[in-house]
């Protein structure tokens, strides 16, 4: 049985970077009919934001991530926030100082050295300098050679009562080996790693000993996150085999970049979901997107529904150069996403996004105009924009009209409101038919019949299928714009 995991820190919104994250996580699992375990990384206390683990599990609802354990749901292997298992960390980090596989730490401030270490590079940055200690030899330890010190003097000093961490020794001549499924075999020398906390001197786990305690506790098989973390693993590693467990598989994803190839900025989609939500992003769009990131599906396929996505997603395919992050093509692909649907779904997905200050169309008004308009949507928020190609505001539709007059267009537009006013039935087909026929009775097709016709109703020279605009737009109203300029 496959068991994944998604550690999220509530330190503020789902970005799309660490959805992307969780999508992966989730299309894995799903391909495996594995569980997918929702794990909230809380122990940072200064870093929580009140709020953010319900807003993270409400944005991964919205993006349709299927977990089947988590703080909310609950689940066998539970609690799952850090901050509820404080009391486990503590009790595997005394059975390991018991075996003699981590040394008290006294150094005046033990954790300066791993202050806010929760997670990614700092905590590597935070531990790996090379100190010297009492005998001037440099090693991988701690700042006062504690490692050294002898049992008598632990003894006394742990009795007297004197605050300490326990710290993991890394043998300096060991090599550190893991497998990862995308980047290859990654090898480590002890030597770089440094002896590391794994238990601050206040009772708090660091982040790399609280995650393997879990992913032990929680069975996880297969490790799915980000590229960051790569540089945490070794040591996680080393946890892995002193709590006597097998370490999971790895598979770090590539990292996400903008197109200028630097880390990606909050303007480019490093902000919250909630720029995304709030714009009417469709979900499938999104997460279909972000799978595209440092992973194919081996064909030529790029639309894809989470289903198709899900039996598609094995990790072999994901490759380790980084992602560049294009928000042209994620647009494009929730517009695919959106053309896709049927009309009264879509209908009803814009629904609640139609601003009533702006536009007043009756019920049955609204398929009509987006069966005309629906082209032109990427998002669900646009269709504000995009009904203004039907509805203009009105000194578009009187420059629209002094241009028919400037390109002496009025006759045109008589002779083919004269053919649109009996005209039966008043469907798209039948009204194309009108409109050319209209034109070949003047000697004028393409441009020169079509140009005066949309500038009248629409006050521009392009857009939608001009059939469907006049079947959304109704009789009446096409005919009453047609007037004004005659
Ligand atoms: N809490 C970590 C993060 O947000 C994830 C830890 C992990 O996946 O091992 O980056």
């Amino acid at each position: 049985m496959i068991r994944t995991r998604f550690a999220p820190s509530p330190t503020g919104r789902l970005h799309l970077g660490n959805l992307r994250i969780a999508v992966f996580n989730d299309l894995f699992t799903r391909h495996h009919r594995g569980v997918l375990i929702i794990r909230i990384e809380d122990t940072d206390e200064e870093r929580n934001l009140p709020g953010a683990t319900e807003q993270i599990l409400e944005d991964l609802a919205w993006a349709g991530v299927r977990w089947q354990e988590g703080p909310d749901v609950g689940g066998p292997f539970g609690p799952y926030r850090q901050s509820e298992r404080l009391g486990r960390y503590r009790a595997k980090a005394l059975e390991l100082l018991a075996e003699g596989k981590v040394y008290p730490c006294f150094c005046e401030d033990p954790m300066a050295a791993a202050a806010g270490a929760q997670g990614g590079a700092r905590e590597e940055e935070a531990t790996a300098p090379t100190w010297v200690t009492r005998d001037g030899a440099p090693r991988a330890g701690c700042p006062g050679g504690c490692a050294t010190l002898s049992d008598a003097e632990v003894r006394t000093r742990r009795e007297r009562g004197d605050a300490h961490a326990l710290r993991f020794p890394v043998p300096r001549d060991r090599e550190i080996f893991f497998h990862d499924e995308v980047r290859g075999d990654i090898r480590v020398r002890g030597h770089d790693l440094g002896d590391f906390v794994i238990l601050r001197a206040d009772g708090r786990p660091t982040y790399n000993f609280a995650v393997v305690v879990d992913d032990v506790d929680m069975a996880i098989t297969h490790v799915i996150r980000g590229a960051g973390h790569v540089s945490n693993t070794p040591r996680q590693i080393l946890l892995f085999e002193a709590l006597g467990a097998e370490p999971p598989v790895f598979a770090h994803l590539p990292m996400i970049l903008g197109k200028d190839r630097k880390k990606l900025s909050k303007r480019e989609g490093a902000q919250g979901m909630s720029a995304f939500r709030d714009e009417g992003f469709p979900p499938e769009g999104v997460v279909n997107y972000l799978s595209l990131l440092g992973w194919s599906p081996g064909d030529d396929r790029e639309v894809m529904t989470p289903e198709e996505l899900a039996s598609a997603m094995t990790l072999d395919r994901v490759g380790a150069s980084d992602a560049i992050y294009d928000p042209e093509k994620l647009l494009w692909i929730c517009g695919q996403h959106l053309a896709r649907l049927p009309l009264e779904t879509l209908v009803e997905r814009l629904r609640p996004w139609i601003d009533p200050k702006r536009f007043s169309l009756q019920d049955e008004e609204l398929p009509l105009v987006v069966a005309a308009i629906r082209t032109r949507l990427h998002t669900l928020g646009e269709i504000n924009d995009v009904l203004e190609i039907l509805h203009p505001p009105s000194e578009r539709l009187a420059k629209g009209r002094a241009e028919v007059s400037e390109s002496r267009g009025w006759d045109v537009v008589q002779t083919v409101r004269l053919a649109l006013e009996g005209l039966d039935p008043w469907e798209a087909e039948s009204i194309g038919n009108a409109i050319r026929g209209a034109g070949k009775g003047m000697g004028l097709r393409g441009p020169e019949l079509f140009h005066p016709v949309r500038l009248a109703l629409c006050g521009t020279r392009s857009g939608p299928d001009l059939g469907l605009i006049l079947v959304a737009l109704g009789r009446a109203e096409t005919l009453r714009r047609l007037e004004r300029v005659v």
